[in-house]
């Protein structure tokens, strides 16, 4: 049976330390499907179309790694494209905490297991919400995004 992960996030933008996670996860997954999440609570920075289309440019060449957007819950979007695995990223304890008890409750509920990788000990600072905050005022966080991110981010303003 082939293994399939589902890695979801907001991706609001893709970073160094997204491509990182997804690039070791290859190692354990037979697929990996990078789930875009539309939240209607959440307000957008970058339309969801063009975070979908900068992540599908990194990946385009590697037939294990494809880019969805979904809507609703995770574990539902999971069980659609037939993921048994919900792939994560870890920073900070923080984030332990946060994490735990989402995939505790998604484990409960579905038999969904969660997976997870910590973070280089140098994407630790990397967040896409500071990322925002920087290129909101102008700022070159060129250093924490992937070169087709950067070249997406910079057509998109022109
Ligand atoms: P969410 O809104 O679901 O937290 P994000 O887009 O912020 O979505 O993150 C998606 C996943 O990537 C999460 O598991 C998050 O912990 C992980 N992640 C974010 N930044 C990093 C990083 N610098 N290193 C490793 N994992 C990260």
């Amino acid at each position: 049976m082939e293994r399939i992960a589902i890695f979801p996030g907001s991706f609001d933008p893709f970073t160094i330390g997204h491509e990182n996670i997804v690039n070791r996860g290859l190692d354990m997954f037979d697929k990996i499907i990078i789930a875009v999440g539309f939240n209607s609570n959440k307000k957008e920075f970058f339309p969801i179309e063009k975070r979908v289309e900068w992540i599908k440019d990194i990946f385009w060449d590697n037939p294990k790694i494809s880019v969805k957007k979904y809507e609703g819950l995770t574990v539902d979007f999971a069980a659609e494209v037939g993921a048994r695995y919900i792939l994560r990223g870890l920073r900070t304890a923080a984030d332990f905490e946060y994490e735990r008890a989402i995939a505790q409750v998604n484990k409960a509920m579905t038999g969904i297991d969660s997976v997870f990788l910590l973070t280089q000990p140098e994407h630790t600072p990397v967040n896409s919400s500071i990322v925002r905050d920087i290129l909101k005022h102008g700022g070159d966080a060129g250093k924490f995004l992937p070169d087709k991110i950067k070249e997406g981010i910079r057509k998109f303003k022109l």
